[in-house]
């Protein structure tokens, strides 16, 4: 139903007194907890009917709980004690995983480096895998010249398909997307076969942390607004 929508974004009770966080919390009328039992009711029957899926869910929640100091202390007194690399790193070796995939974008290839060796001495045999592989030329897809980024001559596409066929030729078991652009990360989670998680989305102007334009809107971004 339309009116039933889900907009939790705009969701207006506080954190800690909301219908999705305690039994007798308040719920706004778009509240999905409130509207979307069935709905809910078929996640779990779905995560269920797959073990692999119950163990990456549980091993996800243990992972979040332990990146916070002072549990016990109270919602005010938690801390967090690690980065996304650390816990990335972590959660793979939760699951046991030993081999994993790693795609990135030509922009990142120095952070690609980084990140390979970081996984490699951490004990994963790490599948990288580079935008451009391929030299698949952009007019393949109906770019024209002076549509790409150097009009003037070939320019090879981002092939996020091709990314994710090699990581799945590979059997990867877990694959880290490092800075895809917008919509080629849409197509590589489309066709990846293992799970994946993004260790970082791509900014070119806001070195890859696209939350500064959001933190700053009230200022310096106020004309997105
Ligand atoms: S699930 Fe309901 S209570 Fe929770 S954020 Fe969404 S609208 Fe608010």
């Amino acid at each position: 139903m339309e009116e039933n929508l889900a907009r939790c974004a705009r969701c207006s009770v506080p954190a800690g007194e909301r219908l999705c966080q305690t039994e007798d919390g308040r719920a706004p009328d778009f509240c999905p907890t409130r509207n979307s039992g069935p709905i809910i009711e078929a996640s779990l029957v779905e995560m269920k009917k797959d073990p692999s899926v119950m163990v990456f869910a549980r091993q996800a929640s243990i992972q979040e709980a332990e990146g916070y100091a002072n549990k016990g202390l109270g919602y005010a007194r938690l801390k967090p004690i690690k980065p996304r690399i650390q816990e990335t790193i972590e959660f793979a070796q939760r699951m046991n995983y030993s081999r994993l995939g790693l795609v990135f974008c030509i922009g990142l290839r120095r952070e690609a480096k980084v990140v390979e060796r970081l996984l490699t001495v951490a004990g994963f045999d790490v599948v990288s895998a580079m935008c451009k592989l391929g030299r698949t030329d952009k007019k393949v897809i109906g770019i024209d010249n002076d549509q790409q980024i150097c009009p003037g001559g070939f320019e090879a596409m981002c092939n996020p398909v091709a990314q994710a066929f090699v990581l799945n030729d590979a059997k990867t078991e877990f694959n880290i997307l490092l800075g895809l652009c917008v919509g080629h990360d849409s197509l590589f989670l489309k066709y990846a076969e293992a799970m994946c998680t993004v260790l970082a989305a791509k900014d070119r102007l806001l070195g890859h942390n696209p939350l500064a334009a959001i933190y700053t809107l009230d200022s310096y971004y106020r004309s997105l607004k």
